[in-house]
């Protein structure tokens, strides 16, 4: 017999960002909806987006945020025109939740807490009636003759349940940051349901650097530097603005990179990467020969080793001595030419060896997941199972930082809530 208390017009599962707005739509439009949530709190992983401060969208005039889309933005394209950044903000400001747009358009609460994110959301879903289950880990689909028809799942201390409904919402997120709540459970749904699912990798993540350049820099953050990725043939990628490079133990992050990882096919991991730091970008190979000739100029009798302090922090002035090749003890007014164009060489060129991606338990998002040819982009339903729905980072949609990952978990759980 089908328990009343496990039956409702819409199952979600997942208590995340889509799964959350799935919910407030669909109970918006008087569906009984229950929320399974593996988790003992919902939010786990919006409580840590944007360092704690959680940037849940992106101010840019709605055009441009299909530019920052990087895996399927045309998928997106419905789904965003249907509920873009505007919607957000104002579904957020009209819940209560008072924003703020800072540097790059990134939208945060005023208070700067995502608790206050995951609170105006739960508030409005226990006044519209949704339940959210905690502790309660959904198993497996229950597919009746090509219809989606309820979840199989573990209840904390009750065992496995069934939930039975009319339509189900799978926003159970990617793989990364597992400790969230994010391992993967909606790519088996989907496979088991015989959905094609795309290979996944991390994305938005560090990158591992072979040698020991890194580990002797690490802490330093390089400001206004350009970085390009090369294989063994060709440009893949080059960062199209100035930003920030971070050394670490093991390699490099911080925002450039972070965005490069997510603009490479993940296969390419997989061969020899370098990648190639322009530590000077404003000024061309023979400015910045001028800018050298005019520095060693005003110091002509020091040693070389003590030259490069107006150029570069002092933590990389070794580094970059060592890679010249020029002598330590040369004083600056015997450097060569030759030698001189080498340093400038370097410093346009600082390359290093890639050894790959970090792993998600590193990465912000997860490239790949539910193929979107599975999937209508105006509601997010599967095309080949009804009443079968997947939401957010589960899709094989993503996109840069900014706020631009969590719009699309707003905008697709939007669109399954109006539809299910
Ligand atoms: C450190 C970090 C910082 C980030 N900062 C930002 C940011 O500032 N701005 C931005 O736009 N994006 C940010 N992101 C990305 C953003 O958080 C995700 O893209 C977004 O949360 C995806 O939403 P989702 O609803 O698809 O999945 P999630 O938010 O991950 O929610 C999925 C939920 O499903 C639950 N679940 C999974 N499997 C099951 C199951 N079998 N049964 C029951 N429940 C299950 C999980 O416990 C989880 O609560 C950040 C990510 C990380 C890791």
């Amino acid at each position: 017999m089908r328990d009343p208390a496990r039956r409702a017009d819409v199952i979600i599962i997942g208590a995340g960002a889509s799964g959350m707005m799935a919910a407030y739509f669909a109970a918006g439009r008087n569906r009984r909806c229950i929320i399974l949530e593996k988790n003992e709190k919902p939010g786990k992983k919006l409580f840590i987006t944007g360092k704690g401060r959680c940037n849940l969208t992106n101010a840019c005039p709605r055009d441009e945020i299909f530019d920052h889309i990087v895996s399927n933005p045309r998928f997106m394209y419905s789904a965003i025109s249907s509920f873009d950044n505007r919607d957000v903000m104002e579904l957020f400001e009209s819940e209560g939740l008072r924003l703020k747009t800072e540097r790059g358009d990134r939208v945060f609460p005023v208070s700067d807490h995502s608790s206050d994110v995951i609170k105006t959301l739960t508030q409005a879903l226990d006044r519209m009636g949704v339940r959210i289950m905690t502790s309660t880990t959904a198993k497996s689909l229950i597919v009746e003759d090509g219809r989606c028809v309820g979840v199989r799942a573990e209840e904390k201390g009750k065992g496995t349940v069934s939930f039975f409904a009319d339509s189900v919402v799978v926003a159970t997120g990617g793989l990364s940051y597992p400790l969230t709540g994010s391992t993967g459970d909606g790519y088996r749904f989907a496979l088991s349901a015989g959905l094609d699912v795309r290979d996944t990798s991390p994305s938005l993540v560090p990158f591992n650097i072979k040698g020991d350049i890194c580990p002797s820099l690490q802490g330093l953050t390089l400001k206004n530097i350009r970085i390009r990725i090369t294989d063994e043939k060709k440009t893949l990628y080059k960062s199209p603005d100035v930003g920030e490079l971070l050394f670490t133990h093991f390699g490099v992050s911080g925002p450039l990179v972070l965005t490069a990882s997510s603009g490479i096919m993940p296969k390419a991991f997989l061969g020899d990467l370098r990648l190639h730091i322009d530590l000077k970008p404003a000024l061309d190979m023979e400015e910045l020969d001028q800018r050298v000739q005019r520095d060693f100029a005003g110091m002509s009798n020091r040693e070389f080793r003590n030259s490069l302090s107006e150029l570069l922090p002092s933590k990389l002035i070794p580094v970059i001595v060592s890679l010249s090749g020029i002598d330590p003890a040369k004083r600056v007014n015997s450097v060569t030419k030759e030698e001189r164009r080498r340093l400038v060489s370097l410093l346009k060129d600082l390359t290093l060896e890639i050894e790959g991606l970090r792993g998600y338990d590193e990465a912000v998002v997860t490239k790949g997941g539910v193929s979107v040819k599975e999937l209508d982009p105006k509601t997010f339903r599967s095309k080949k199972v009804e009443g079968l729905y997947f939401t957010g980072e589960a899709v094989d949609v993503d996109a840069h930082t900014g706020g631009f990952n969590l719009q699309i978990a707003w905008s697709s759980g939007h669109a399954a809530g109006m539809s299910c």
